[in-house]
C-alpha cells in the first residue's frame, strides 16, 4: 500500500514530485467471522491505513482484500457502494462528522436513504429502535449533536454504522478520545452488540489494556508490518517478538506479574519514509545481529496459532 505525501524542502518549500510512502508493506491476516481482531501500534506503524484500505479509502498498489470469496480492491465502484452497507467504519472523531444543522433522527436516517433502504415510515421506526440499541433514548431523536456528550456522540457514531446491519466493523481508535470510564461503557456496548448482532470487528488501537478487553486475536503491528499475531490470551501469556515485549512492558501493571525485566526501546520510531532494512524493528531491536540488518524475517506460525516474525525466535 502506498500513500501520497508531499516532500518539503528547506523554508517549507514543496518540491515539485511527491515520495510514496508504504505506509504498510507485508500485513496479512485473516478475519474470522464473528471475531474480534485486535491492530495494535504505535502511531505511525499503519494500523489505521490496514482498516482504511479495506474499505478502499487508502488506495493500495497491491496486494488483495478478499471479502466473502471478492476481491475488495477489483470491484467497481458500483459494487464497493453496495458493499459499504456490509462494512461499517466507526472512528476517534465521529463528532466531528456529524452535521451540526441537522438533528439527530435525520443523521441516522440518512444512510438508510442513500442505500435505498425502506419508506419515511420504517426508516423512522429504524432510527428509533438503534437508539435503544446503543442505549440512547427515544427524544434524543429531536436533538443536535452538540447537545451531546463525548460517550453518547460515540454511541451516535455506532448507531450510524449499525443502521444499515453492517457485517463487519472497522472500528478505528473508537474510545480514545473518551474518559476512562466512559471507555469502558462503550467497550461493553460493543462487546455486548458484538454478541447480539454476530458482528465481525477489526479494532484498531494503540492501547494495550482495551484491545486486551475487546480482542479475541491480536495482530502487533511495527512500520506497516505485523509482527506477531496470537490469541488474546497466548499473547498476553508470552509476547515472543522483542517489540511487543517492550510495548508490553511499558504497561506497568503487566509488567509487575509476567515480564521479568523491562525492555526500553532505544531511540524513536523510525520514519515511513526511509525504513531501516532487513527487520525493519532492527534499528532499535536489543537482539539484532548482522542478518537482521539484511534479511525480512518472515512471520512464522507455531500450531497454536501464534505467529513471530523474528530471525532470532523458535517456538
Ligand atoms: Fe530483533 Fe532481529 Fe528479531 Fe528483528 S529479527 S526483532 S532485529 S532479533
Ligand atoms: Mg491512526
Amino acid at each position: 500500500l502506498e500513500k501520497k505525501f508531499p516532500v518539503y524542502g528547506p523554508f517549507g518549500k514543496l518540491f515539485g514530485t511527491r515520495a510514496f510512502v508504504h505506509a504498510v508493506t507485508d500485513v496479512s491476516f485473516e478475519l474470522y467471522e464473528g471475531e474480534t481482531y485486535g491492530l495494535v501500534g504505535e502511531s505511525g506503524s499503519g494500523k489505521s491505513t490496514t482498516g482504511r484500505s479495506i474499505l478502499g479509502l487508502a488506495p493500495a498498489t497491491g496486494g488483495e482484500a478478499i471479502y466473502e470469496g471478492r476481491s475488495l480492491f477489483r470491484l467497481s465502484g458500483a459494487e464497493m457502494n453496495k458493499l459499504r452497507k456490509d462494512i461499517q467504519l466507526v472512528f476517534q472523531d465521529t463528532y466531528s462528522s456529524l452535521n451540526p444543522r441537522k438533528r439527530i433522527g435525520q443523521i441516522l436516517e440518512e444512510p438508510l436513504v442513500i442505500h435505498k433502504m425502506g419508506n419515511r415510515e420504517e426508516r423512522r421506526e429504524s432510527v428509533f429502535a438503534i437508539l435503544k440499541v446503543v442505549g440512547l433514548q427515544p427524544e434524543h431523536y429531536f436533538r443536535y449533536p452538540h447537545e451531546f456528550s463525548g460517550g453518547q456522540r460515540q454511541r451516535l457514531g455506532l448507531a450510524r454504522a449499525l443502521i444499515l446491519n453492517p457485517k463487519l466493523m472497522i472500528c478505528d481508535e473508537p474510545v480514545s478520545a473518551l474518559d476512562v470510564s466512559i471507555q469502558s461503557q462503550i467497550l461493553n456496548l460493543l462487546r455486548q452488540l458484538q454478541k447480539e448482532l454476530k458482528l465481525t470487528l477489526l479494532f484498531i488501537t494503540h492501547d494495550i489494556s482495551v484491545v486486551r478487553y475487546i480482542s479475541d486475536r491480536i495482530g502487533i503491528m511495527y512500520l506497516g508490518r505485523i509482527v506477531e499475531e496470537a490469541p488474546t490470551e497466548l499473547l498476553f501469556q508470552g509476547p515472543q517478538h522483542p517489540y511487543t515485549q517492550a510495548l508490553f512492558s511499558a504497561v506497568p501493571d503487566f509488567t509487575r506479574r509476567k515480564l521479568k525485566e523491562r525492555t526500553v526501546l532505544q531511540g524513536e520510531i523510525p520514519s515511513p519514509l526511509s525504513p531501516p532494512s532487513g527487520c525493519v524493528f532492527h534499528t532499535r531491536c536489543p537482539l539484532a545481529s548482522e542478518i537482521c540488518k539484511k534479511q525480512v524475517p518472515e512471520l512464522k506460525e507455531s500450531l497454536d496459532g501464534h505467529r513471530v516474525a523474528c530471525h532470532h525466535h523458535e517456538f
